[in-house]
């Protein structure tokens, strides 16, 4: 990673509680073996030439000769990365650095010719190369996702250049076993090749593929199983610039089911399966990822109340602050405090259909009455205001004014894909489930497909 043209996305520096820094001495950043000998030729020097004749005419040991005779060459220019952080500015940033007043000057006039120094987000990184101890001599810093603005010190000003980061394509194929969830799954494939933390966003991603096939809290079994092929763009220091699916095969509880995506003209990407049929719900499953701790029933014991009465919705038990999804695009009805529900949002879909959300902690901006939502957009955050004894998502659905029971519910899919793009999905579908072969559907051990692990 040490390329001119290459960054590497991590921040060098320490603590937050950062001082500027004092000049530093070129020694210090050499290692010892280096420095002795440094400091035998800086001797002779001082010393002076009769010494050097007296060194050079007594007969001393090989080993001793080769040290004195040692001219180190200059330090190799030092890289230094930095991370604009929140509230701070480029300008602070060289500040930190050591550049001068001037140089900063010089340096931001240049990078006003590509983008407004203002308009620079915290996370954008910026190295310094330079001799150690002094002022760095080449500034490289992030323009946008796809290309750096390379600053060079002559001696007439910056020479600058927009150099783009070179992406490299891959496809990785993986398997995985289910031990207990999608989380806990015994992977096959290119496993090797998974950045940190990858595979966690590929499971957000998967369940969200099926969330309207498949209730993760309680349909997926130990033995069940997951293929994927991924294309990915790479950054030379192997962080995932994108990443989407190509195929997904799930077997759950002793069906496959296919995910092949596809892009109708002008529309969005969408997965269907084998058949070209949707997988997306005309509704989310669900507002907020997370396991249903109290299910629709019409005599439920209040925990607040203390006492039975009817629970006309579902409560999901997300923590506090989790982002609450518009299950379905509509316009909002009520958005503010009622009553026992506290902080909510109501919703109004096509087909007499109503939806709440309650005990939020935040109601999102731009929600009010009469503003239109798109399905997926964030309203709010959970909380627990109103009735609420801890922080969970009350989530209701109506229809013509009537409490319905989700889960007992069957909601249309969207609808399938249209005649006039099928021979295209077709040719995609056999291209990506070929890909996506080259990696096995893993099997369940006989005595693997034992009982429910979540209900
Ligand atoms: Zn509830």
């Amino acid at each position: 990673m040490e390329g001119s043209d290459q960054l590497r996305f991590t921040d060098t520096r320490p603590g937050p509680n950062r001082r500027k820094r004092g000049p530093r001495t070129p020694w210090a950043a050499l290692p010892m073996q280096v420095v002795v000998p440094v400091v035998a030729v800086s001797a002779l020097l001082l010393g002076g030439l009769g010494l050097w004749s007296m060194l050079r005419s007594r007969t001393v040991p090989a080993e001793e000769n080769v040290r004195s005779v040692f001219v180190p060459s200059p330090p190799p220019p030092e890289s230094v990365y930095d991370t604009l952080r929140t509230g701070e500015t480029l300008a602070e940033v060289l500040d930190v650095h050591g550049f001068s007043a001037q140089a900063i000057y010089e340096l931001i006039e240049v990078v006003r010719e590509y983008k407004s120094p203002r308009s620079f987000r915290p996370g954008v990184v910026v190295r310094l190369t330079g001799p150690a101890g002094g002022q760095a001599e080449q500034v490289l810093l992030q323009l946008n996702e796809d290309s750096l603005l390379s600053l060079e010190a002559h001696t007439d000003g910056w020479a600058s250049d927009v150099v783009t980061v070179p992406i490299r394509v891959d496809t990785l194929l993986l398997g995985g076993l289910i031990e207990s969830s999608l989380w806990y799954a015994e992977l096959t494939g290119e496993v090797d090749d998974l950045g940190e933390g990858e595979f966690q966003e590929y499971v957000y991603d998967l369940a969200d593929v099926f969330a309207w096939k498949v209730d993760f809290t309680r349909d997926i079994r130990r033995g069940d199983a997951f293929r994927v092929a991924i294309e990915r763009e790479l950054r030379p220091d192997g962080t995932v610039r994108s990443r989407r699916f190509l195929a997904i095969e799930l077997r759950n509880r002793g069906r496959v089911l296919s995910a092949i995506p596809y892009t109708r003209p002008g529309g969005r990407r969408d997965y269907f399966d084998v058949e070209g049929e949707a997988l997306r719900g005309v509704f989310l499953r669900y507002p907020v990822p997370y396991r249903i701790t109290s299910g629709f029933s019409n005599r439920r014991y209040h925990p607040v109340l203390k006492q039975y009465r009817a629970h006309r919705g579902t409560d999901y038990g997300a923590p506090h602050g989790t982002s609450v999804k518009a299950t379905a695009t509509g316009t909002v009805t009520r958005a503010g405090t009622w009553g026992n529900y506290g902080r909510m949002v109501a919703i109004r879909h096509t087909h007499g259909i109503e939806t709440r959300y309650a005990h939020l902690s935040s109601i999102s901006a731009g929600i009010r009455v009469g503003a239109r939502v798109d399905q997926g957009q964030v309203i709010g955050r959970v909380g627990s205001t109103g009735l609420a004894t801890g922080p969970h998502l009350h989530y209701e659905f109506l229809q013509n004014g009537a409490h319905r029971n989700i889960s007992t519910m069957n909601l249309p899919s969207a609808p399938a894909l249209e005649d006039q793009y099928m021979s295209e999905f077709l040719v995609n579908r056999d291209a990506a489930l070929d890909v996506v072969s080259g990696v096995a559907l893993p099997a369940a051990a006989s005595d693997f497909v034992g009982p429910a692990v979540a209900d």
